[in-house]
């Protein structure tokens, strides 16, 4: 049978040139970045090109870049790092949103166990967070907004120039978790006010356990990982050069293939379309067009598990899931889609189906096809349709 892989967003197949890149820091040049000999040398001028790769790619300066494991490590760094730095200001006041990543929703809820205050901003039906809201929530102690610039689970792509714009206004810092927007749509620290952005390499063709985190020069992080003086004292332990160089590349080729946007997109609004047409009372999940992630499809199904369509759906070698990778094991609604306002039937009933550069139009096409047959036969014999 063959496999689709329709899962983007969970993670994505490493592109061979990104594992012909790690090879050879593996096989040849496989120095520690710390050493003074030749290979040392050679490790920490890799290591410094692939810092300016980065930098590049989101207009900051490559000394603003800290590499770190992953999307989870930048996260728990930005939010401990900032809060625990403004703490002797005298500021104990985070504002997030209801649709972050576990890794954001969870550190916050550590730090209210430490003492200081966290406000969930709500968001529209659309998953939209309202800039006058985040306004109006900004006190004297607040330290820090921090929001998923594209959702993983909807594909909302927050407006970052308007809510960095409230950020500047109120003195604020400002941080973003971009690892599904990343290569996707524009990120600008200067353009969008950001102090701290979270990037990483899994989701845009590269390895897994390797991420980024922006630190604007001169923005308050206190360190959280201690040891070595690697990555200007932020981020202590010796730097996983064969993977820096694999997200290095993995931005190049993203860059080098600038199509790659519109013909997911292409994909995209082909499945939504398909979808929607050949089966009656289903729902897109999250806005249309340019304010979507182009990868992403998110679908109500009236009278459906989404939890048992995507098991049914592995069953015809099709992966997809229900939300993030992080919360698909426990049948709990959608914490995303229960922010939209929909409610615990309507969030169960949806399915995600995550694009990525290696899907074809067959591919789209043959998931609507297996999702007709499957829908209908789920809904025959289910109490909640008819
Ligand atoms: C995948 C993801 C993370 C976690 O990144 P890891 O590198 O897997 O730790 C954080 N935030 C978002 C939005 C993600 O999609």
């Amino acid at each position: 049978m063959p496999e689709i892989y329709m899962d983007n967003a969970a993670t994505t197949k490493t592109d061979l040139r990104v594992l012909e890149e790690m090879r050879r820091y593996e096989e040849y040049d496989y120095g520690n970045a710390s050493s003074e000999h030749r290979m040392g040398i050679r490790a920490r001028q890799a290591l410094e090109k692939a810092r300016a790769v980065i930098a590049d790619s989101i207009n900051a300066k490559p000394e603003e870049i800290i590499f770190t494991s992953g999307g989870t490590e930048s996260n728990n760094l930005a939010l401990k790092g900032a809060a625990f730095a403004v703490r002797k200001n005298g500021k104990n006041h985070i504002i997030t949103t209801k649709i972050e990543h576990p890794s954001v929703l969870r550190t916050c809820e550590w730090l209210e166990q430490e003492g200081f205050k966290v406000t969930y901003l709500g968001v529209d039906r659309e998953g939209f967070v309202d800039p006058q809201e985040l306004e109006r929530s900004i006190t004297k102690k607040t330290a820090l907004f921090s929001v998923i610039h594209g959702n993983n689970e909807i594909g909302t792509i927050q407006d970052l120039e308007e809510l960095g714009a409230v950020c500047r206004k109120k003195g604020i810092l400002f941080h973003t978790d971009a690892c599904q927007s990343y290569t996707k749509t524009g990120l600008d620290v200067e353009k969008q006010n950001l102090d701290l952005v979270t990037l990483n390499a899994h989701k845009i063709y590269g390895p897994k356990g390797v991420g980024a985190l922006y630190v604007r020069k001169g923005a308050p992080l206190t360190p959280w990982q201690h040891g070595g003086s690697h990555e200007r004292g932020l981020r202590a332990g010796t730097e996983n050069i064969p993977c820096i160089m694999g997200f290095a590349k993995a931005v190049e080729l993203a860059e080098s293939e600038p199509k790659r946007i519109e013909r997911v997109s292409g994909l995209r609004d082909r499945l939504i379309s398909g979808i929607l047409e050949k089966i009656p009372d289903t729902e897109l999940n999250g806005p249309r067009g340019e304010r979507r992630l182009c990868n992403n499809v998110n679908i109500y199904f009236k009278g459906v598990e989404g939890e048992a369509l995507a098991c049914l759906l592995d069953g015809e070698g099709i992966c997809v899931s229900t939300g993030s990778a992080c919360s698909s094991l426990k049948l709990e609604p959608s914490h995303v889609l229960l922010a939209l306002g929909m409610g615990e039937v309507k969030a169960n009933g949806s399915l995600r189906i995550t694009l990525g550069k290696y899907n074809t139009e067959e591919e789209a096409d043959l998931a609507v096809e297996k999702l007709v047959p499957l829908v209908k036969r789920m809904r025959d014999i289910s109490p909640l349709y008819g």
